[in-house]
């Protein structure tokens, strides 16, 4: 039988080079050629963030890894910090912000919707927040946030707050220009947009929020997860040189490697990159809509471009929709928001399926859902089960 295709929201399918890179011998993280690659890779993430100064961090975990970084590096016990939830992810960076003693006060988004950008300067002018954070992309939901306008009422309004972009299912898969919209920290991981398998965290950290972290008052409560053990490790590699706190995963850092140069120096170019991803994210909403199925978001422009949620037809149950879709080759995931959880699925396209039609992964998605799926008379979906 044929291997079925990955389409959740990460891990996701991996391009040939990428897997080639990941069937490399381990290199010494001490030897010259892991300090260049590794170099590297700080350098191109940089570039990949329409950053010039950021301060890359590059560290095995999952991308949870981020949230802890975050909660434990920049806020402080007693330390303000505001959450803009639009989903299950919301909700989590602010569970992690409280573990570690931060004040967190949380805007909640109508669920298919981003928070409301008048709630969020209220909330703003009425008190000072040390720390501002938002999903771009709730994988829950599929719900895009505009990081550009948060980013420019978040300067607008309170230019000393650090401002943190949960990226894990953004980056690559949409646009993000970190200097340019005044974001102090982008969080993300291997698995999902950077065409990885899943285990590095990957953090851009501003000027601003690398000052924040340097004016603490209190040492830092982790031992792995502080940039105390990490910024010199990080500094050390960019400048030439090996340095050693806790053994690097040499072998994804080889794979993001590869994945990188395919992203950032082979066609599609970045800006076409993301274009292909807007394309193929309204041929999959489109084939969906056309069947007569509801996505979650409320509409198009506050869609992510590298996943889809859609609602399920009445009386079916998601376990029988991804049955129905794995007959037809595909990996898909069902729920995880907890107000709808039973309710929808989840299709991922980032990546290789995405940015190499030649695959044709998105053809086979597409018609997995036909196969699933059927309109009726009155225009709602049915299910072919
Ligand atoms: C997947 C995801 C995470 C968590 O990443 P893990 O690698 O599963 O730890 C956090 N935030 C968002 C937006 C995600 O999509």
């Amino acid at each position: 039988m044929q291997r079925k295709t990955l389409a959740i929201p990460g891990p996701v399918e991996l391009s040939d080079k990428v897997t080639a890179a990941l069937a490399e011998p381990p290199l010494s993280h001490m030897s010259p050629e892991f300090v260049t690659l590794f170099g590297d890779c700080i350098r191109m993430t940089r570039e990949l963030v329409f950053s010039t100064s950021a301060q890359v961090f590059i560290i095995s975990g999952s991308g949870t890894l981020g949230w802890d970084q975050v909660s434990v590096n920049l806020a402080e016990p007693g330390d303000s910090a505001l959450v803009l939830n639009s989903g299950y992810f919301g909700s989590s960076f602010k569970d992690c912000l409280n573990a570690y003693g931060a004040q967190v006060d949380e805007i909640k988004s109508t669920l298919g919707s981003p928070v409301d950008f008048n709630v969020l300067e209220k909330a703003l002018r009425a008190k000072k927040y040390k720390i501002v954070t938002f999903t771009h992309v709730d994988t829950s939901t599929g719900v895009l946030s505009d990081a550009r306008r948060i980013g420019d009422i978040v300067r607008r309004h309170s230019p000393d707050s650090i401002l943190v972009l949960d990226g894990v299912c953004s980056v690559a898969s949409e646009e993000i220009r970190m200097d340019d919209w005044g974001i102090d920290v982008i969080m993300t991981a291997s698995q999902k947009g950077l065409g990885c398998p899943p285990g590095l965290s990957i953090l851009c950290a501003s000027e601003r929020a690398i000052k924040c972290f340097k004016a603490r008052k209190q040492p830092v409560a982790s031992y792995y997860a502080s940039w105390t053990k990490w910024l010199p490790i990080m500094s050390s590699y960019e400048a030439g040189s090996a340095a050693y706190f806790g053994t690097p995963s040499v072998n994804l850092v080889r794979a993001y490697h590869a994945s990188l140069v395919q992203i950032l120096r082979d066609e599609p170019r970045l800006q076409a990159r993301f274009d292909l991803h807007k394309t193929v994210a309204q041929r999959v909403h489109d084939a969906g809509v056309s069947l007569g199925l509801t996505p979650v978001p409320a509409s198009r422009n506050v869609s992510a471009n590298g996943m889809s949620a859609f609602y399920l037809p009445e009386g079916i149950a998601g376990a029988e929709v991804l049955k129905r879709l794995g007959q037809a080759g595909v990996v898909a995931a069902g729920g995880l928001h907890v107000d709808i959880k039973a309710k929808y699925f989840r299709l991922g396209h980032m990546g290789a399926s995405v940015v190499e039609p030649e695959r044709e992964e998105i053809d086979k998605l597409v018609d997995a859902l036909k196969f699933t799926f059927q309109r009726q008379d009155e225009g709602k979906a049915t299910a072919r089960l």
